[in-house]
């Protein structure tokens, strides 16, 4: 799939005539049953536009989405809804994606009934307490009743994965699905989510802005810059070897593993080193331009083609291959 998604822009124009929110070109991700793809990038980079895009919660405005090897967009509605069922969201936000008024009995339920998993109340009992043991709610008997004022955040996002692992998905969206949690917890959960891909074969879309975080849990890690995907492959292999500019900067900006645990460790904050352009009127070319030190007049132009390094490890850059371009340096003239 090669996704682009444009919003209109219809309540409020500043720019006047036909705009659009150029929130993601060029995006292309394939996922795999019983593996972790991570998609990192700063917030704006149109992470959370392709998770939303791949859950059907809006359509691309070009390109289009595979299922088993067949597009969607021709989809019947039977293939629609297996879609919509094997393809699951975690969302970031713990406290909001939960209703408060409902327990957690509810919460499950509805999603077995609108598949028709469970024949009757028992069933139905039966494949929720299963379900919280398979999340770690134990007892579960105790879980079961209570409500989302009773749960922690890390309780809160388990119900929110065992709601989704109840349709039995083949995918599983997580969108920073621990960035609102405490440290502390953070860990269980993304080894929960390990584990679910191991036993049951679920293909993980992992959203962070954490290059760490990534390295740890994902087996491929993609980056995006303002809509742009600029590197991918074998997560070891990109942040060991980062080849594009925007990943090294990145990775400046992630303590080292173990220098983690130090205090007060001093590394360069990413908006020190500029911003993430609008996506009103993006840059030209290699979005990346306007901050990259790096950057050389074919840069505006237009979009480099991927170069690859081997085993799945590729960017897209000036930098490397043998695309002509002029290789001056920006604000240097040639002599
Ligand atoms: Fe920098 Fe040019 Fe590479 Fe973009 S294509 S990252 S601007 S060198
Ligand atoms: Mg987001």
């Amino acid at each position: 799939m090669n996704l682009q998604k444009e919003f209109p822009l219809r309540q409020w124009n500043p720019f006047g005539g036909k705009q659009a929110v150029h929130a993601l070109e060029r995006a292309s991700l394939a996922l795999y049953p019983g593996r972790v793809t991570a998609l990192v990038g700063e917030s704006g980079s149109g992470k959370s536009t392709i998770a939303r895009l791949l859950a059907r919660l809006y359509d691309p405005t070009g390109g289009e989405i595979r299922f088993h090897g067949k597009p969607l967009g021709k989809a019947n509605a039977a293939t629609l809804t297996t879609y919509r069922r094997s393809v699951q969201m975690v969302f970031q936000d713990p406290f909001a994606s939960l209703n408060p008024v409902h327990n957690v009995r509810y919460h499950l339920s509805r999603p077995l009934r609108i598949y028709g998993f469970a024949k009757n109340a028992e069933e139905e009992t039966e494949q929720i307490l299963a379900l919280l043991r398979r999340v770690s709610l134990t007892p579960a008997e105790q879980f079961i009743e209570k409500y989302p004022h009773q749960l922690s955040g890390g309780q809160r996002q388990r119900v929110a994965i065992a709601r989704a692992l109840a349709v039995r998905p083949e995918v599983i969206l997580a969108d920073e699905p621990v960035s609102m949690l405490d440290v502390s917890i953070r860990l269980d959960i993304l080894n929960l989510l390990a584990q679910l891909k191991e036993e049951e074969r679920i293909a993980i879309l992992f959203i962070t802005h954490d290059l760490a975080s990534a390295r740890y849990f994902a087996d491929e890690t993609l980056v995006l810059y303002a809509g742009q995907m600029v590197e991918g492959g074998p997560s070891e292999q990109v942040i060991q070897q980062a080849k594009h500019p925007y990943t090294q900067l990145l990775l400046s900006a992630t303590p080292a593993p173990e220098r983690m645990r130090l205090k007060g460790q001093r590394r360069t904050p990413l908006e020190a080193r500029g911003e993430v352009p609008s996506l009103i009127q993006p840059p030209t070319g290699c979005r990346f331009h306007t901050r990259c030190p790096h950057a050389m007049p074919v840069c505006k132009e237009r979009f480099p083609e991927r170069t690859e390094f081997g085993h799945g490890h590729w960017t897209s850059c000036f930098l490397y291959g043998a695309q002509k371009h002029d290789t001056t340096p920006m604000g240097r003239s040639r002599s």
